[in-house]
């Protein structure tokens, strides 16, 4: 892949990698090895240094603090911070709800919200999913009543990532029942220490706390807290999807972690031999790194295409790139065993150890896979299910 780039591309991975070398801190760096989900106050460090360097937010525009860097300078960007291991920032805040904002919001809440963002000084949470309107989101129920200056938010959201650190929540609403489910859909930016708001964590199957419950009972929202034009919800929500299911080709991931597997199959032995050596092995691990070639040369087609359809494209990486990161992991797992049933026990306690007695001696590398591996069944369903993504795809790229 190496050729895909020009020489001032490479010597921009060279300035990145050389800045991330000095600069991350060797704590943060560990817990990202092991694939701690970072906890708020370092994500908010290692965002600090890097908004000094004015990094923090590389996809933003420059007028609004980015660094006026290409698609693929962002990607090799990208890279280089999962070949570190660094912590991801608030990606809600940068890269999901932020382009919304420069895109569609008021000039007055930009500046309110942007600069927080860029700073790592506030995070965002996505609150779109509810019981019963996940696939079919247009189905939403939380209603948001205006009353004199204020909207009168009920209802609830589930899944919400990220929330357990939030400090704003980007919501759609219901402003009104009597038209097509879609145009009755507003977006609202709601400060989750509003009166009215409960959450409850959601533990995964991995042990950990990334998702979360909110329960909105008659919340007071400020009416100037609305995005754009009342009814028009729906249109910034295919937006944000459609960043979202972009960024979750992932293939920077899943490049660190093909690396980090390739380490485990020189470490762990079969039949007396490093995995390694095994031919099935490696040609499934091959199978996979030739997968992940061709996603990456997608998404670098995508970003220098002069120009595409944005939303096929994202259906279309979305779906490939969550099922080669479940993939690989699952490939780790298998070849660690039981010894990779270790989870990091993080300092607030989100995530545990599995501490039953039964689980074998951990070696260092071992740390976290099986967690990531469990955890990665969610791929193909955040971000809207693949099953959905395949029936777009079957729509608008094969027109059936
Ligand atoms: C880890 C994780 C994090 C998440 N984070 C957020 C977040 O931050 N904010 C947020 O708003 N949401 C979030 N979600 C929710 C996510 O967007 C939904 O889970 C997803 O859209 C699927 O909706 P659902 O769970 O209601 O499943 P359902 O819609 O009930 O679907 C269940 C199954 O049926 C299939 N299905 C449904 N309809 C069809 C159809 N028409 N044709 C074919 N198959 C169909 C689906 O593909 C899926 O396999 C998160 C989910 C997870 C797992």
């Amino acid at each position: 892949m190496q050729s895909f780039y020009s020489e001032e591309e490479k010597a921009f991975r060279a300035e990145v990698r050389a800045f991330v070398e000095t600069h991350l801190p060797p704590d943060l760096a560990r817990q990202g090895l092991h694939d701690y989900h970072p906890r708020r106050q370092d994500q908010s460090r290692w965002v600090k240094i890097l908004a000094e360097k004015g990094w923090s937010v590389p996809h933003w525009p420059a007028a609004y603090g980015g660094p006026g860097w290409t698609g693929v300078q962002r990607f090799i960007f990208e890279e280089e911070m999962r070949r570190a291991h660094a912590p991801t920032a608030d990606r809600i805040g940068t890269e999901l709800v932020a382009p919304v904002l420069y895109t569609f919001a008021s000039e007055e809440q930009r500046q309110k919200y942007l600069p927080a963002i860029r700073k790592g000084d506030t995070f965002w949470a996505q609150g779109f999913s509810e019981p019963g309107s996940g696939s079919d989101l247009s189905s939403l129920r939380t209603r948001a009543v205006r009353d004199g200056d204020h909207y009168v938010v009920s209802g609830q959201k589930t899944w919400t990532t990220e929330g357990q650190h939030a400090d704003m929540i980007f919501m759609l609403v219901r402003t009104n029942a009597e038209v097509k489910p879609q145009a009755g859909i507003s977006a609202l930016l709601i400060d989750l220490k509003s009166a009215g708001i409960t959450r409850r964590p959601i533990w995964t199957i991995d042990e950990g706390l990334t998702v979360n419950e909110f329960f909105f009972d008659d919340v007071r929202v400020p009416a100037e807290n609305l995005v754009g034009e009342e009814g028009a919800g729906w249109s910034y929500a295919k937006f944000l999807l459609n960043n979202e299911r972009t960024n979750s080709a992932e293939v920077p991931h899943t490049k660190r972690d093909i690396a980090q597997l390739r380490e485990i199959a020189k470490i762990e032995l079969k039949n007396g031999r490093p995995l390694i050596e095994d031919a099935n092995f490696r040609a499934r691990l091959a199978r996979i790194e030739i997968d992940t070639m061709a996603l990456e040369t997608a998404v670098l087609r995508a970003l220098t295409a002069a120009s595409h359809d944005g939303g096929s494209v994202a259906s279309l990486v979305k779906v490939r790139g969550s099922e080669l990161r479940q993939r690989v992991a699952d490939l780790a797992d298998e070849a660690l065993g039981d010894r990779g049933l270790a989870i990091c026990l993080n300092p607030e306690g989100e995530h545990r150890m599995f501490d039953d007695g039964l689980t074998s001696p951990v070696a260092d590398h071992g740390i976290g896979i099986a967690a990531k591996a469990m955890f990665r069944r969610a791929t193909t369903i955040y971000g809207g299910a693949n099953e959905i993504q395949r029936t777009l795809i079957a729509k608008t790229v094969l027109e059936l």
